[in-house]
């Protein structure tokens, strides 16, 4: 692997809590053809982070294929907060025309967040946007099947209809029921990205369109097979990388045949620094297709301190001894 220089660790609190975590931590590598981002989240183990790996190898060491657009609509993420505070998330997200609130939230003990609550969160959401704009949720696998037809009957409501429901629930023949059973789209994100036979979902009809992500699919190129592959439409996400992880994952958006969707690449917005000077940031609602360089000055920034930098240094190199075995 010809890479440049030693792996560059950075650590940047997140503006909202998201997934879980407060802190968003991972490691640059530098090649020939650029920069990579290796970040997968600390829950996940060392076989499935080393497809990260991959991916952080593919930007570093070949770089990715031409793109066929210059420019890609993304959307604003709304997390589980009040309808106040979606107001002003979509208002100060850089001009996007689609918004995606999170919903399905479960408390420290377990409980759903009510339907009232998430309902509410989306009326706000659509009064910020108007009534052009497009509104999806996403549950993260959250609810039951039970408790998606109910849900989304009433947030598919208050929204003024929904562009489509991402990853309701867990189980691929869950998916494929709550799109028999009502009219809102499915998008799989989980079903995808974390499954040992990604086809499952076409065979098995579950769902309208796929959510792709570069680092957990292995890269921009894996992704554009498995596209190919799926034949329904993608929408390409982020896993809350750093600019130069998105970069990745606007490559790709940028080189899929067709792009009927906004894609989940905002998310720079979520990070308080970033570790390239110009972040990859929407004007009018559009990335710009480009390649953002890590600086000196935004990585002094985003300090990793020692035991971080520590446990990604370990980290990266069990991952790259995987990749070596395989
Ligand atoms: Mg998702």
């Amino acid at each position: 692997m010809l890479l440049i220089g030693e792996p560059v660790v950075w650590s940047t609190p997140l503006r909202t809590r998201f997934r879980g975590i407060d802190v968003r931590d991972g490691v640059l590598l530098r090649g020939d053809a650029g920069w990579g981002e290796l970040s997968p989240f600390w829950d996940y183990d060392d076989e499935e982070s080393s497809t990260w790996l991959r991916a952080a190898y593919e930007a570093a060491t070949i770089g990715w294929p031409e793109p066929v657009r210059r420019s890609v609509p993304v959307n604003v993420t709304v997390p589980a907060v009040g309808p106040e505070r979606a107001r002003e998330i979509v208002l100060a997200s850089g001009g996007c025309r689609t918004a995606k609130v999170k919903v399905a939230q479960r408390g420290p003990d377990g409980t759903l967040e009510s339907v009232a609550a998430e309902a509410d969160r989306v009326a706000a959401v659509r009064e910020a946007l108007g009534p052009d704009g497009a509104i999806r949720v996403d549950a993260n696998a959250a609810w039951t099947s039970d408790e998606a037809l109910a849900h989304l009957a009433e947030i598919d409501r208050a929204a003024g209809g929904l562009e489509y429901v991402e990853q309701p629930c867990a189980a691929v023949d869950d998916l494929a029921l709550v799109r028999r059973k009502q009219d809102v789209p499915v998008a799989a994100d989980e079903s995808i990205r974390r499954a040992s036979d990604p086809m499952r979902v076409v065979r098995e009809e579950a769902a309208d369109i796929v959510v792709l992500k570069v680092q957990p699919l292995g890269g921009v190129r894996a992704c554009l097979e498995l596209a190919e592959q799926v034949g329904l439409p993608v929408v390409v996400s982020s896993a809350l990388e750093s600019s130069v992880g998105l970069a990745a994952g606007v490559a790709l958006a940028a080189a899929l045949p067709e792009l009927p969707y906004a894609c989940g690449l905002a998310t720079s917005q979520l990070l308080v620094h970033d570790v390239v000077g110009e972040p990859l940031l929407p004007v009018d609602g559009a990335l710009p297709v480009r390649r953002p360089q890590p600086s000196p000055a935004a990585l002094a920034a985003a300090p990793a301190d020692g035991p971080t930098t520590e446990r990604w240094l370990v980290r990266y190199h069990r991952l790259t001894r995987i990749l070596e075995d395989v």
